[in-house]
């Protein structure tokens, strides 16, 4: 299995951003993904999972530890006319172009979503209306509580905006179905072209960034991104981390930006969004690695660290 030792974990994020870590391992099997899982817990070694990395804060202390990537995880199978199977590691648009070329359509939503398979469907990942539960068939998890790999239904998990049951602590997605539907490719791509044309136009796809910050707001009748908009927070910058011109939730890297930085940012949008509409806005973005308690509060604070694999000091 290809594994690098103590090596920085910003490369393998899209906002590249994160510390060294002890070990990057890249299973390209669920037998070897298994096999490191059972060796990791049975030593009782801390572990944290990555996918594409597009969603996540690492910390840019040192990770300890193993830092598992799933990216190997990359096959994509169709299993009957309407049906496909991706491994845990596949990208999203690599999953809606093979599908389109099949005349399958469904994935089209991933046009330009970063991430893989395990973080779509961990995250709920959608766009445009549709979201990752509405085409699922089922789940291949490795279930760690239970040490048992288990095929559950989409039944089996409550997904909401931007979240589901999926606990990566203790549930490892090592592949999924997809139930599609028939159409023309021509039509599939028109879609395709059109959600792409609308993210160059509305998203800064070109810098490096995790996505949207924060969650839509459920006590707001309005997207975070307005919202922060409406407050001037554009282009607002600590250190080499900004608030995005093109949108406010969206931060980017400038270059040499590290956690500490974003985590100030954060901290700054969620107060100032706090104090003028009484509402404190939930980080999407999910920690790794070591943070102060004082960068934790933006999760913490929000009730955000379900799901999330990181270390809290003083
Ligand atoms: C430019 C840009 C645009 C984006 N646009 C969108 C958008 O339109 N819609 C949207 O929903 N998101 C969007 N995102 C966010 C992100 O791409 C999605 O949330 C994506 O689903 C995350 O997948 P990932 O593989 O990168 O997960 P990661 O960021 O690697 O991980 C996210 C979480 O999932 C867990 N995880 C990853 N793989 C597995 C697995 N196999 N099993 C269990 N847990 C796992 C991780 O431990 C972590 O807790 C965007 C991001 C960027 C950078």
């Amino acid at each position: 299995m290809k594994t690098l030792e103590k090596t920085e974990l910003g490369q393998f994020t899209t906002i590249k951003i994160g510390g060294v870590a002890d070990k990057i391992c890249f299973p390209s099997t669920t037998n070897e993904l298994i096999d490191l899982m059972d060796k990791l817990m049975s030593k009782n070694e801390p572990w944290s999972l990555v996918g594409g990395g597009s969603n996540i804060l690492a910390s840019s202390h040192d990770i300890p530890g193993t830092v598992i990537c799933t990216t190997g995880l990359n096959c994509i199978e169709q299993l009957g006319p309407t049906l496909l199977t991706a491994g845990a590691g596949v990208r999203l648009p690599r999953l809606s172009a093979y599908a389109s070329k099949l005349s399958l359509s469904g994935m089209e939503f991933y046009e330009g979503i970063p991430g893989t398979v395990g973080g779509a469907i961990v995250m709920n990942a959608g766009a445009h209306g549709r979201c990752t539960s509405q085409i699922l068939e089922t789940v291949t998890i490795l279930d760690l509580t239970k040490w048992k790999i288990e095929v559950l239904t989409p039944k089996d998990i409550v997904f909401g905006y931007r979240i589901s049951t999926i606990n990566p602590q203790e549930q490892i997605v090592l592949s999924a179905k997809f139930r599609m539907a028939s159409d023309t490719e021509a039509a599939i791509r028109t879609r395709m072209k059109t959600n792409n044309l609308a993210r160059q136009s509305t998203q800064p796809i070109k810098d490096p960034s995790a996505g949207c910050t924060f969650k839509n707001p459920i006590e707001i009748n309005m997207p975070a991104g307005k919202i922060l908009d409406s407050i001037g927070a554009k282009n607002w910058t600590i250190g080499a981390a900004q608030v995005s011109s093109v949108h406010a939730n969206f931060i980017i890297n400038l270059g040499n930006a590290n956690s500490q930085d974003v985590c100030k940012l954060i901290s700054k949008m969620q107060e100032s969004i706090f104090e003028k509409y009484n509402v404190l806005l939930k980080p999407e973005i999910k920690p790794l690695g070591v943070f102060k308690e004082s960068e934790a509060i933006i999760w913490t604070n929000a009730d955000q660290t379900l799901n999330s694999s990181f270390i809290i000091t003083k």
